[in-house]
């Protein structure tokens, strides 16, 4: 397992990163950068120092070196109990802030190989290449980004019927060496600071499609391509103290562009093949198992929010208030541990076929689709809890140390509980968490980190056992 410096290093690597009309020399001193690279080079030096210990990381049974368990392929529940594990070890840095942690593709890729047979229907050489692509990435403990959703061009036309060809992602030509990719994806997150890119579909692909029928992974600095990040919000945040988060947790989303980006044979899983497209991310484990790890890691931030609330009623001497309890155990406290349970029924009553344990559809799709809403509902909670603290802040930290101002902020920023300079420093993560650019970002990613709502209800629909709901009707109807 590699050590954060390794990973650091591994970034310096010539990709092509333009920010603001200008190249990125090196992403690890770029000041958008840095705080979210020591981040995530932080928890690769944790992983590193806990790689005997058997909660954390698993023995190859052939060879007997130890991995990560995010490499490890399901076969029981308490495998699943192990993902489970190196998800929150991986969550737990941000307050579950970052979503797209090296732990997160890593499921992608263990089951892909887990599920060869699917790949293996194109052509041995490409169930061949997912295999040795998953085991390198194990060997080498990569992190690896993916991009599966192309841009919003017209979402009532399949690809190739879009105004120009290649808008979306597909192959122009194909030589001995390998295939030559053009166009774009829309997303794809912590790619700036992920060592390889996955790029494939997860919007259905229609006949016709074929030419954009992809699977396949790429280095982030291929020849050719391109990535756009969205504005960093590190670069806004004036201080850590005024924005705790925003200045160290953004994983910053990034727009892809393939210009003609020559991929090797051997690092493409499907070529040409719309229903293989299609059937990828279903009917093999990859999107229960990696939108397992999505559950675990928002359980984390719901606790954090969890947390949050309680120290904000409790700086404002509202902890006493029956109303102020009632909102915290029935709009809080019960949502969190719901959603607690969702995730332990997905991993100790997982659907194993196979021989490979999925967390199980219906509970995965049940805490996916109530997402949204939880968000939704305890961000609006910790804003009706704040009132106008938000607001009433000093405009920075130079506050305190002001010789000019530092009396009246000491003094009317302060709580019965706690002084200024602690209880703003609450109001203000907070906020942080909220309502600013960061905060509304956060809200955005948990509504469409997957899919929008209409696509995550339908996978419920055919999730849910409606075999026995509707058993239960008949045995009624039945008995008169
Ligand atoms: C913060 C964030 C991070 C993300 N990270 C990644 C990432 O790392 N990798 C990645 O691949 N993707 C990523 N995504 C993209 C994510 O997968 C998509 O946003 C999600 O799948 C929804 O697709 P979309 O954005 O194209 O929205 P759309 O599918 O276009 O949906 C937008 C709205 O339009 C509606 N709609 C859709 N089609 C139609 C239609 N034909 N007619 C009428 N209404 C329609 C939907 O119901 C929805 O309300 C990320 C997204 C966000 C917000």
């Amino acid at each position: 397992m590699r050590s954060g410096d390794a990973y650091v290093a591994s970034l310096r690597d010539g990709r092509t990163v333009f920010l603001d009309g200008e190249r990125v020399d090196d992403v690890t001193k770029h000041p958008a950068f840095i705080e979210p690279i020591r981040r995530v080079a932080e928890i690769y030096d944790r992983a590193k120092a806990a790689e005997h210990d058997p909660a954390l990381t698993y023995a190859d049974p052939i060879t007997g070196a130890r991995h990560s368990n995010m490499w490890l392929p399901p076969r029981s529940a308490d495998d699943l109990g192990a993902r489970r594990r190196i998800h929150r070890f991986w969550a737990e840095p941000s307050f579950g802030l970052m979503g797209r942690t090296p732990d997160h593709v890593a499921c992608v890729l263990t089951a892909f190989a887990a599920w060869r047979h699917l790949f293996d229907r194109g052509g041995a050489r490409f169930g061949d290449n997912v295999v040795r692509f998953y085991e390198r990435a194990r060997d080498e403990d990569l992190y690896v980004a993916y991009a599966i959703v192309p841009p919003q061009v017209d979402r009532a036309s399949p690809a190739h019927r879009h105004p120009e060809p290649f808008l979306h992602p597909g192959v122009v030509r194909e030589t001995g060496a390998g295939i030559v990719v053009r166009g774009s994806h829309a997303i794809a997150t912590s790619a700036t600071m992920a060592d390889w890119l996955f790029v494939s579909y997860i919007t259905p692909l229609v006949p016709g499609d074929e030419d954009y029928a992809i699977s396949l992974v790429m280095p982030m600095n291929a020849e050719g391509l391109r990535l756009y990040p969205r504005r960093p919000y590190a670069t806004t945040a004036t201080s850590v103290y005024d924005y705790p988060l925003s200045s160290r947790f953004d994983e910053v989303d990034t727009t892809v562009v393939f210009n003609d980006v020559l991929v090797p044979w051997e690092h493409v899983f499907i070529y040409r093949d719309v229903d293989l497209v299609n059937a990828q991310f279903h009917d093999s484990p990859s999107h229960t198992t990696a939108n397992f790890q999505s559950l675990v890691r928002f359980g984390v931030k719901l606790e954090f929010m969890a947390g949050l609330a309680m120290r904000l009623a409790e700086i404002q001497g509202a902890t006493g208030d029956p109303s102020v309890q009632a909102t915290l155990g029935g709009e809080i406290g019960a949502l969190c541990a719901a959603f607690d349970a969702l995730v332990k029924a997905a991993e100790r009553f997982p659907l194993i076929t196979s021989g490979v344990a999925r967390p199980h559809p219906q509970y995965v799709y049940a805490g996916m689709g109530l997402q949204r809403t939880l968000i939704v509902d305890m961000m609006r909670t910790l804003r009706e809890l704040a009132g106008g603290a938000f607001q009433a802040v000093p405009s920075s930290d130079s506050a305190f140390t002001s010789p000019e101002t530092r009396a009246d902020t000491e003094r009317y920023y302060q709580s019965a509980a706690a002084g200024a300079r602690e209880r703003i420093k609450l109001v203000k993560l907070v906020w942080d968490f909220v309502g600013t650019e960061f905060g509304g970002r956060q809200l955005q990613y948990e509504m469409f980190y997957s899919a929008s709502q209409p696509v995550v209800n339908r996978r419920m629909f055919k999730s849910y056992d409606w075999a026995a709901a509707t058993a239960i009707v008949d045995r009624c109807l039945g008995e008169y």
